[in-house]
Formats: structure tokens, sequence, C-alpha cells
């Protein structure tokens, strides 16, 4: 049995004091949210915290806010379940509840969260494995070990993006506020990550993130998202395809397309997705020319699962499926 390590547990129950705890516990203190990924990775020592903020108790980080015509505010805490369940979320931004509803299990969306979900840690096959594992191979880049075993002339890591509602949230033009001692800030989320398997993300190691907002939905925007996994029951996405587009009288006038599971951030394609705006949306000539400018741009590694030819070929299909999916 993989046990965790020792460490000490706080509950703040305001985000004034829990951002007070991280800056005065500094790098060897983390936030846990629902803890479906930072306690595997702790018992694995991927993670090693000896300070834990726990973000439960914090009330005010928790629900969806807002309506379609002016934009949501989700907090950070709100449950993947509630997330996939809000009414108000379905019928605004239905990609966002679908994304969530492929997340891994019922139990772990009832306990993950959104912020979490963004916060979420890169994958490989040589780093989501136990400490005896990666001890027994010398470790790698990532943490204690020398050699990246993906691309071992390389000097960085190239662990995958892997969270599900990363990709939805950047081609829908979502933001995030990331809260410190030093006051708030925004951002966009596509500006939330970075091409880096071990810093991937653009937030400061003192900072929570406390809320994302949704923009505006008048009606114009449509949204999809598909996802690749060995398993549809549970398994993190091999490869994921969020599209969005303004369509005003079936022509496209604003598109994005995000791809997950094929870097170290979610990639924006949005270059492909411009070459259907000011074409019908059900203009299959453009929605090929687009999948197939978009699959070049998502280029995976052999770090996670199925064969690496194979997943190229799956990427243009899928951003075929999504696209086809807003018509
Ligand atoms: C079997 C299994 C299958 C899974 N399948 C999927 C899947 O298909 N798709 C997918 O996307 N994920 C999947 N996951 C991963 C995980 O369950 C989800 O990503 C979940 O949303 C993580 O949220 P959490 O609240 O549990 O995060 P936590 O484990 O609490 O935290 C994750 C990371 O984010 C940081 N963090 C959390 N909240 C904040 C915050 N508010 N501010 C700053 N930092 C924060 C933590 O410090 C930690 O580093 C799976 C996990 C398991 C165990
Ligand atoms: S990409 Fe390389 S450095 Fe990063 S986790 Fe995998 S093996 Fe380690």
């Amino acid at each position: 049995m993989m046990r965790l390590p020792r460490f000490q547990y706080f509950a703040p129950r305001t985000v004034a004091d829990a951002a007070a705890l991280l800056a005065e516990h500094g790098p060897n203190a983390s936030v846990v949210a629902g803890g479906t990924d930072l306690w595997p990775n702790m018992k694995r020592r991927q993670q090693t915290p000896t300070r834990v903020i726990g973000l439960r108790g914090v009330s005010a980080l928790r629900g969806v806010h807002g309506a379609p015509a002016s934009g949501f505010a989700v907090g950070a805490m709100t449950s993947l379940s509630d997330l996939e369940n809000d009414a108000a979320i379905a019928a605004a931004w239905p990609a966002l509840g679908r994304a969530a509803r492929l997340i891994s299990t019922p139990p772990l969306r009832n306990m993950g969260t959104l912020g979490g979900n963004l916060c979420l840690d890169t994958r490989c096959n040589y780093w989501d494995q136990t400490f005896e594992w990666r001890k027994s191979i010398d470790f790698c880049l990532k943490r204690d070990g020398k050699v990246c075993w993906v691309a071992p002339g390389s000097a960085r890591c190239w662990a995958v993006s892997s969270s599900d509602t990363a990709p939805v949230l950047s081609a829908i033009g979502a933001e995030v506020t990331l809260a410190s001692v030093d006051g708030e800030r925004r951002i966009a989320v596509r500006d939330l990550f970075r091409d880096d398997g071990i810093e991937y993300l653009n937030k400061r190691s003192n900072e929570i993130l406390t809320a994302i907002h949704l923009p505006a939905q008048d009606g114009s925007w449509r949204a999809s998202y598909r996802k690749l996994r060995r398993r549809e029951s549970f398994d993190f996405p091999v490869l994921g395809v969020a599209a969005a587009a303004r369509i005003v009288d079936g022509v496209v006038t604003e598109a994005r397309i995000v791809i997950t599971g094929a870097g170290s951030r979610p990639h924006d394609a949005s270059s492909a997705a411009a070459l259907l705006v000011g074409k019908r949306i059900d203009d299959r000539d453009a929605v090929v020319e687009a999948a197939e400018r978009a699959a070049r741009i998502a280029k995976p590694l052999d770090n996670t699962d199925f064969a690496l030819g194979w997943r190229k070929e799956m990427a243009r299909h899928h951003v075929t499926a999504a696209l086809t999916d807003l018509a």
C-alpha cells in the first residue's frame, strides 16, 4: 500500500488566510482542493509538500454566479459534478459541462474541482509511476534525475497537459483570477499555461486560483469538445479537441481550436480555425482544410497511451468531428 508522506495540514476559512499561509510557508507548501491529483502524486512522491493548505473550508470559492448576458464566475472549488449538472452553464456553454462529464468517474468528479483541473500536473509514462519504479530508471528531468527518457538529448521536460476543461475554457475565451498576499490579477486561461512539463503554469507559487470567468453568451457562439482515450469509462485524454466559433446567419465570423494531450500546454490551433472565417460552418471543404492544418500544429510525443502515428491521425479526425459538431 502506498502511504502519504508526513505533512502539516491547514484549514483556512478565507482566501486571505489561505494566501497568507501560502506566503508564509513558501515553496514547501501546496494548496489542495479535491485532492484527486495531489494525494496520489504525494503517495508516489512526485510532489512532497511538507505543508498542505486545504481550501475545502473556504466557502467563497464555491458556486456558479452570473447569467448568459453578463457571463459567469465559477468558484475554483466548484466540483466537477456541480459544474456538469449546472443548468445555466449547460444552456450557455454546454461544451464545458460535457468536458467536465468526460473526466474520470462520478466519485472523482464529486471531489475534483474546476480549479484543480486547470492546475493539474502534467503527465508522462515515465513520470506517473511509483517512487520505486522511477528510482529504478534513475528518475528523470522532471524530478531528481538528469535525463528525459522521452527525448534523451532534450534540456526540457515534455510531460503532457491533460486537463479536459482547459482546452474548452481556452477556446471560449475564459479568464481566471489569481490571488496572493500581493493582490489579485486576472489573465486569460490560454495564458495560464506554459510550454514546459515542469513549470507548466504561469501562476506564481504564492498564488491561489480563485475564480474562472466564462464570457457572455448572446447565442452566436457555439462550442464543442471531443476526447480520445483508451477506456471511455474513466481515462485521461490522450487527445482532446475544443472548437468554438461565432456564427452569424450560418457564416463563421470568429473561430478557435485548442488541442490538449499533445504537448505541455493546450495547443492553440486558431491559425487553422481562421481558415473557417467567412465560410459557412457547414462548408465541408473548409472544415477538412482547417482540420488538416490543426492536426499539423498538434505534435504529440511518444509519452502517453496509444501508438504515436495513430494519435497524429486521430488528431485530424477529432478536429473534423469537433468542427462538424458546431454545425
Ligand atoms: C483515476 C483518475 C482519472 C482521472 N481522469 C481525468 C480525466 O480524464 N481528465 C482530467 O482532466 N483529469 C482527470 N483526473 C485528474 C483529476 O481528478 C482532475 O483533474 C480534478 O479536476 C483535479 O481537481 P482536484 O480538485 O482534485 O485537484 P487537487 O488534486 O486538489 O489539486 C491538483 C493540483 O492543483 C493545485 N490546485 C488545486 N486547486 C488550486 C487552486 N484553487 N489554486 C491553485 N492551485 C490549485 C494543487 O496544489 C495541485 O497541484 C483523473 C484522476 C484520477 C485519479
Ligand atoms: S517528458 Fe521526460 S523529463 Fe518529462 S516526465 Fe517524461 S521522461 Fe521525465
